[in-house]
């Protein structure tokens, strides 16, 4: 079901004029028109400047080091977890980019036994020519790998025919490369790694570009379905959401996500990077009065299911809110995600629409989920907003101050396909503010109780700072008034 809000569901279109009237609140420097999905980054992001939509073929190159502990799994059985019909990762890219994506199989090549000497463990460090200062121990560990895997195999892989603008210069774009090693012992688990460039005298080509780097998957300390696709979104350009500790755990894909090579873990990525990626459109609202939507679960499907919440007292739209409906018992590629209910994403990203990193690592796409009943744990990014609760408040900084926001999840059964959300304001009075500019935020409030009442919306709260007023008022709407730093006085 597709969800309405203040008259107007499809995206893009223009809403109708009781949205911006509900509240009633003073919004000076307002953006005018509703923002669409490129202003807060849809589909900017992908691979080697291709969007993330469409196919891309996939080699998987398999190399067992010998003399040091760990084993692959067959080559038939590589097959199956990345390119089978079912519970397979390319059937988790299809599910998770609502159709918009796919590997398709080039091969899956192995025959390749390494000496111990050449595993990450043992590789000596040496200089590198491209990238002064640095070791190049991983670029010469993945060329190595890339060479003789593809030579092990050139009499039944035809790599040249991946050269498809007929340059001799196999890029990204043209054949991604997934490495998985043997290796179980080494100084790191997983990730992008950087290959020196792979001449290929015998097929006509090299496997390089431009800048002297070609990116090339490496799991080799770990094999587990999370971390094949975690790393094959890196390819795609996503960020690590788990720094500076192992934050957002199965909330995304880009979490954690290393453990052992058969671990059932599986986790959608969060809705952001679904969103840059050219997945989903979420439904856009300004926050300016209450609102009401739906949310189908993530994994319905439907590419308008998640909710932007973005603050007009913001017109940089730096930052926003995207809310989501995740469910473990509606989809196999999501069955791991802790908890049912609402999943409250808080965004901060700079003008190139690139996630805000913070001093210790952090990227600002964190899930502000409540704590749990052992408080602190888990923490609240690896938490869902369940049945009937009412989250912390959503909090902007804008020109005008704080603008508050909380929003309530509606109460729904542990199966159902989707669930109903409404956000509402929290409006502040202060009878002894003088400013001119009176927008019922934290720091430019309303000076009377009857504005702050009149720009609430049922069921939302009036925090009323420590004063008094002789005002006397019939309440006709379900609020709840607060005083705040003391005792606040009505009607004397
Ligand atoms: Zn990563």
């Amino acid at each position: 079901m597709k969800a309405l809000c203040c008259g107007f569901a499809a995206l893009g279109r223009v809403p109708s004029a009781i949205c911006f009237v509900a509240a009633g609140l003073l919004r000076a420097g307002a953006v005018a028109a509703t923002p669409q999905p490129t202003d807060f980054g849809y589909g900017h992001l992908g691979m080697w400047d291709s969007p993330a939509v469409g196919t891309r073929p996939l080699v998987i190159l398999l190399a067992q080091f010998d003399g040091i502990p760990g084993t692959l799994k067959t080559i038939p059985e590589y097959d199956r977890l990345c390119f089978g019909p079912t519970n397979s990762v390319n059937e988790y890219f299809k599910a998770v980019s609502n159709g918009r994506f796919q590997w398709t199989r080039a091969g899956v090549l192995g025959g390749v036994h390494l000496s111990s000497a050449k595993s990450l463990k043992y590789l000596d460090k040496v200089a590198d020519p491209c990238r002064p200062g640095k070791d190049n121990d991983d670029r010469v560990y993945s060329s190595n790998i890339v060479a003789q895997v593809l030579a092990a195999n050139a009499g039944s892989f035809n790599i040249a025919s991946y050269d498809a603008n007929h340059d001799h210069n196999i890029t990204p774009n043209e054949l991604q490369i997934l490495i998985v090693t043997s290796e179980w012992e080494s100084r790191e688990g997983a990730g992008i790694r950087w290959c020196a460039p792979v001449v290929l005298p015998w097929a006509g080509v090299m496997i390089s570009n431009a800048v002297c780097a070609h990116p090339v998957i490496w799991n080799g300390a770990r094999q587990d379905f999370a971390t094949i696709c975690h790393e094959l979104c890196h390819e795609l350009g996503a960020d690590d959401l788990y720094p500076p500790t192992c934050c957002n755990q199965d909330m995304t894909v880009m979490g954690c996500t290393l453990s052992d090579p058969d671990d059932p873990h599986r986790m959608y990525p969060d809705p952001w990077h679904r969103m840059v990626f050219g997945w989903c459109e979420p439904r856009i609202f300004p926050l300016t009065g209450s609102g009401t939507a739906a949310l189908p679960v993530a994994t319905s499907g439907e590419p308008t299911s998640p909710v932007l919440l973005w603050d007009p007292n913001n017109p940089s739209l730096s930052d926003f809110w995207l809310l989501e409906y995740r469910n473990p018992q509606l989809g196999e590629y999501d069955r791991s995600v802790p908890g049912t209910g609402l999943a409250l994403w808080y965004v901060q990203q700079n003008s190139d629409h690139n996630l805000v990193i913070l001093a210790d690592g952090k990227r600002m796409n964190w899930n502000m989920g409540p704590y749990g009943p052992d408080y602190p744990w888990p923490p609240p990014n690896s938490t869902l907003w369940g049945s009937g609760t009412t989250t912390d408040l959503l909090t902007h900084t804008g020109p005008l101050g704080r603008t508050a926001y909380r929003v309530r999840v509606h109460e729904f059964q542990s199966g159902d396909s989707s669930i109903t959300v409404e956000w509402f304001p929290e409006v502040w009075v202060d009878f002894a503010y003088a400013g001119l500019i009176e927008a019922g935020t934290f720091s430019a409030p309303f000076n009377t109780l009857a504005e702050g009442v009149a720009a609430s919306s049922p069921g939302g709260v009036v925090h009323v700072k420590a004063g008094s007023t002789p005002e006397r008022l019939v309440l006709r709407k379900r609020l709840t008034l607060r005083s705040y730093g003391g005792t606040a006085m009505i009607g004397r």
